[in-house]
């Protein structure tokens, strides 16, 4: 029994959890800047392995409390098969609070109100959905595959259920073109969901990828740290959000921000007008260690 087929991944946040790969690969797998699944086909993998897979979790650590569904869409799998995974979850850890996976657009506005409320019934709590931008020029761009409204549908749709959301967006993903439509854009649809959890990202140019061969070609220029910190003032500075943890701790960000938003909004963008204009004083995390 392979616990784990291909690389793995999964939220800065999900650290302590039990990673369940219950889907390979993603279902869309066609965005130009990612590179994660490009070696995978997207597969719900068998129940009756993902059950001997939990068995043996049981065995290793038996008070298991975070468990994180992966890979890349693993709500787009179908619900009965997932309602069954949460049972078998809930069944062979008492101390389990906490369910969460990565969601696509596409899987939440496929799914019905009453599955999705099922799902988080039955445990699911926290889903983690990719923006990357609100701007449709540079969801377009990407080939993200959904236009800024239709992914606040599908993030309204996962509150309305009692998700807990978890919103990404991309700093960089403007290149130097887009970088003000970008942080704009990005801030004003972020405002709109009010998720519960908001994290950046840096662009990692990723070998392989469009993105990369349009960087090769010219198509696309990559900002400089101080554009994307800049970018990301910008983007701060025209959120407006209820009790939003903002978190930009993940490997591939030049720093780490921390804060509930809107509450300390002043205090971040201080922090990073302080970095802005007179570079050196802070940390930033140099190009050889940043990742993904
Ligand atoms: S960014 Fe997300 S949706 Fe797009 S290809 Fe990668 S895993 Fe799939």
């Amino acid at each position: 029994m392979e616990i784990y087929l291909g690389d793995i991944f999964r939220p800065p946040s999900e650290a302590y959890s039990i990673i369940l790969q219950v889907t390979t690969g993603c279902s869309y797998n066609k965005c130009t800047f990612c590179g994660m699944y490009k070696d995978k086909k997207f597969s719900v993998r068998p129940i009756k392995e993902i059950k001997e897979i939990i068995a043996f979790f049981k065995r290793k650590y038996p008070f298991v409390e975070k468990v994180f569904l992966a890979d890349g869409d693993a709500l787009s799998a179908p619900t009965d098969y997932l309602l069954e995974v949460l049972d078998v979850l809930k069944n062979t850890f008492p101390r389990l609070k906490k369910v969460s996976s990565y969601a696509g657009p596409k899987s939440l506005l496929n799914k019905k109100d009453e599955e999705l409320k099922l799902l988080h019934d039955h445990g699911l709590n926290l889903l983690y959905l990719g923006l990357e931008s609100g701007s449709d020029i540079i969801l377009k761009n990407v080939q993200k595959g959904f236009t800024a409204n239709e992914i606040i549908t599908a993030c309204h749709k996962a509150k309305s259920a009692n998700f807990e959301l978890s919103l990404t967006v991309i700093s960089g993903l403007g290149g130097r073109e887009h970088w003000e439509e970008h942080a704009i854009a990005s801030a004003e649809v972020v405002s709109k969901i009010n998720p519960h959890f908001l994290a950046t990202l840096t662009l990692m140019l990723v070998p392989g990828t469009k993105l990369a061969k349009e960087v090769q070609e010219n198509r696309f220029q990559m900002p400089s740290a101080k554009e994307i910190l800049k970018e990301l003032r910008m983007f701060l500075y025209n959120l407006n959000l209820t009790n939003t943890v903002f978190r930009s701790n993940h490997a591939s960000n030049y720093l780490i921000l921390k804060g509930t938003l809107n509450q300390d909004r002043e205090k971040l963008i201080k922090i990073l007008d302080d970095v802005i204009n007179n570079e050196g004083v802070f940390y930033l995390r140099p190009e050889y260690l940043r990742r993904l």
